[in-house]
């Protein structure tokens, strides 16, 4: 591991040999992500046409409820600031926002770098505002970086707490042309596959933001989540800088290009699902209509 000390870390030791968060920096762990899964039903017309079923589904998280207990404070013990409930312990539930109905696919997903939240989460306190510190007779530090907020608001979803589904024109994919489906699903197939292959580059945060960028932009023509994707990242990772003099600061920096890539792997995943069921039906009604027009 290696110590870089910033100005401001060695101003804020005040003397102490080193200053560092006393909790382990949990950003080092990979999280790995669930598979994306996409349900969505289609009915036979009268002609023989597949057509979209109705969509309308009880929240299965909420059961319609629409609040649940605060999935924040639940997964942190003794916050003092929670930007999803204010304490209260009860939040729009995350699946829904609130609404008590389940997203439609086709129009929308569940957000994947908030989760449904509307927030992502300071990284240098780990979304408590404050962080204690070693060395420096165990004071709580304000946490400079999300200026003792404890998080960011997502602007991939722009606070929103989902994403719209791949753009089509003004539409979405379930009545997008076969042709522009096929070539949106080719973008972000190779989309995934750059990501996949994705690695940043250790102690060099403008190389790594780079080569991230070159992997996901071909993909934001088709998916507006990627653009607002790069400015949150851009965001934590300037929030991050305020600890850059800390033990292990380089390895954070990894790990957040990690995350926002295992993010976005997720996102491309589950809209390449979805284009492919696109995909399926427009296929099948092409098939109709050409041994129709026999
Ligand atoms: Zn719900
Ligand atoms: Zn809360
Ligand atoms: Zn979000
Ligand atoms: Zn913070």
């Amino acid at each position: 591991m290696i110590t870089r000390p910033s100005h401001a870390a060695l101003a804020l030791a005040a003397g102490a040999a080193l200053l560092a968060p006393s909790t382990a920096p949990l950003a080092q762990v990979r999280r790995k992500l669930p598979e994306p899964v996409v349900e969505r039903a289609c009915e036979t017309d009268g002609d023989g046409l597949r057509q979209w079923a109705r969509f309308d589904e009880r929240c299965g998280s909420c059961r319609g409820g629409k609040t649940t207990e605060c999935e924040h404070c639940k997964g942190y013990e003794n916050l003092s600031v929670c930007a999803e409930c204010d304490l209260t312990r009860k939040a729009p539930c995350r699946a829904c926002r609130g609404s008590g109905r389940a997203l439609d696919p086709l129009e929308a997903l569940i957000c994947p770098y908030c989760w449904g939240s509307t927030w992502y989460g300071c990284k240098l306190c780990k979304t408590r505002g404050k962080y204690p510190v070693k060395g420096a007779g165990d004071r709580d530090q304000k946490c400079g970086a999300c200026k003792t907020r404890g998080v960011f608001e997502c602007t991939p979803c722009k606070g929103l707490g989902f994403l719209p589904a791949a753009k089509f024109g003004s539409g979405g994919p379930g009545d997008a042309k076969l042709k522009k489906l096929r070539a949106a699903r080719e973008t972000l197939a190779e989309t995934l596959e750059s990501l996949k292959a994705y690695q940043p580059v250790h102690e060099s945060r403008s190389k790594s933001e780079k080569a991230f960028a070159k992997a996901v932009d071909p993909a934001a023509r088709v998916l507006p989540g990627i653009k607002g994707a790069k400015s949150l990242l851009e965001t934590s990772l300037k929030g991050l800088g305020k600890g850059a003099g800390y033990v292990g600061y380089a390895d954070w920096v990894d790990a957040e290009f990690l995350e926002f890539t295992d993010r976005t792997v997720f996102l491309l995943g589950h809209q390449l699902l979805l284009i492919d069921l696109c995909i399926a039906r427009a296929e099948f009604n092409e098939q109709v209509g050409q041994r129709r027009g026999r």
